[in-house]
């Protein structure tokens, strides 16, 4: 994509979103002297997974983590790794981030930035599908939290009914936290606006990715804007790499959008693609360890702060970053780990544990295949054909 490139509304197209080659040695472990890959043990099956391997690597700024979901091609995963370079050190930030970071005075020059001491980022509590009595325990595990997320539609529309008694007993429980929903795309177009009828009384925040495709977001919300609810719809799902935020902005598809530091291809790529979406983000995890969740709050602590941010997502955006709850094992102690104490962790580098390296490391034939995929993934960044 030459740097005159254009998006489709005829803005100038953001200089992260250039696939222009990496000028990197032929071989990665020429740069990548420490590859790690481990294992971590999941506490419930989530995504159809109950096992995650992430691969972890330092350079000059820090460990970084390579984790593309396993089934995930060539292409795809080689923007995650993109970002691990980045968030290393090992290859510059885009030269756009001094401009496109304006609340954080330190983010100036190709090094990934500084962040102050002791800076935390706020973090959602998440309720799951659950008997409306288990509300208030699983909830008392994440200590005091300003907002949650509660998961609907499980099982589609079937689930309304135990929805709502789970989201009556909240509001009993919680008249004053923030509440989000997150169906996952759980619902058809239809359902969706039958499913917003019924939860406008709940005083949402937002409403993540009803529906699955981005115009049925799109056709959501004139429905919505139509029937006089006022619910702010998210975009998650449908934000999967660089272009997408340009897409659901230019389609009017949502209002708030869910932000990856890993798919989006680095801190860097997304502030700047946040920046030209012109929409307020909430930072999510890809279900890292605590390498990645690191990237992920350093990207929180550097969204743009601007009035249509403040006014849908407060001053201090809660960010999807809680999942270090998730695994029974991490890279660090427990008292390291980036899990969230009274809804908020910190914005810090995470090294891990070299004992922890070692016992949740993967089997040779796994790593085997994990070195074979960063080179995979390395020669497709500089630029290489990716069936060669
Ligand atoms: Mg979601």
């Amino acid at each position: 994509m030459a740097d005159t490139a254009r998006s489709h509304s005829g803005a100038p197209e953001p200089a992260s979103l250039s696939s222009a080659p990496l000028d990197l040695p032929a071989r990665f472990d020429e740069v990548i002297e420490d590859l790690h890959v481990v294992r971590l043990p999941m506490v419930t099956r989530f995504r159809g997974i109950t096992e995650r391997e992430v691969a972890l690597f330092s350079g000059p700024a820090g460990w970084a983590e390579f984790s593309p979901f396993v089934e995930y091609g060539t292409e795809e995963a080689s923007r995650w790794l993109r970002a691990s370079l980045e968030f290393s050190g090992l290859i510059p930030q885009p030269i756009a981030l001094a401009e496109a970071a304006p609340s954080n005075a330190h983010a100036r020059g190709s090094a990934p930035a500084a962040v102050a001491n002791g800076e935390t980022v706020a973090v959602n509590g998440t309720l799951p599908a659950c008997p409306p009595d288990q509300v208030e325990s699983i909830l008392s595990r994440y200590g005091r939290v300003g907002t949650v997320k509660a998961k609907v539609a499980e099982h589609g529309f079937a689930s309304l009914e135990e929805d709502l008694a789970r989201l009556r007993e909240f509001r009993r429980l919680f008249p004053d936290t923030t509440l989000r929903l997150d169906a996952n795309a759980g619902y058809t177009q239809a359902e969706a606006v039958e499913a917003c009828e019924a939860f406008a009384d709940f005083d949402l925040q937002y409403f993540e990715q009803p529906v699955p495709a981005v115009e049925q977001l799109a056709d959501l919300r004139e429905e919505l804007a139509r029937r006089g609810l006022p619910i702010v719809i998210a975009a998650d799902e449908s934000i999967r790499k660089a272009e997408d935020p340009l897409r659901v902005a230019e389609l009017g598809a949502a209002e708030v959008i869910i932000v990856k530091v890993q798919p989006l291809g680095g801190i860097g790529a997304a502030l700047d693609v946040i920046s030209a979406s012109g929409l307020p983000a909430v930072v999510s995890s890809a279900l890292e360890s605590s390498v990645g969740l690191a990237a992920g709050a350093e990207l929180a602590a550097k969204l743009p702060r601007t009035d249509r941010s403040r006014d849908i997502l407060g001053d201090r955006v809660a960010c999807g970053l809680g999942t270090g709850r998730l695994f029974t094992a991490d890279i660090v102690a427990d008292h390291e780990a980036l899990t969230p104490v009274d809804g908020a962790i910190p914005v810090t580098r995470i090294v891990p544990d070299p004992d922890r390296l070692q016992q949740l490391a993967v089997d040779p034939g796994r790593f085997e295949w994990w070195a074979q995929r960063v080179q995979s993934c390395w020669s497709a960044l500089r630029g290489e054909n990716l069936r060669g």
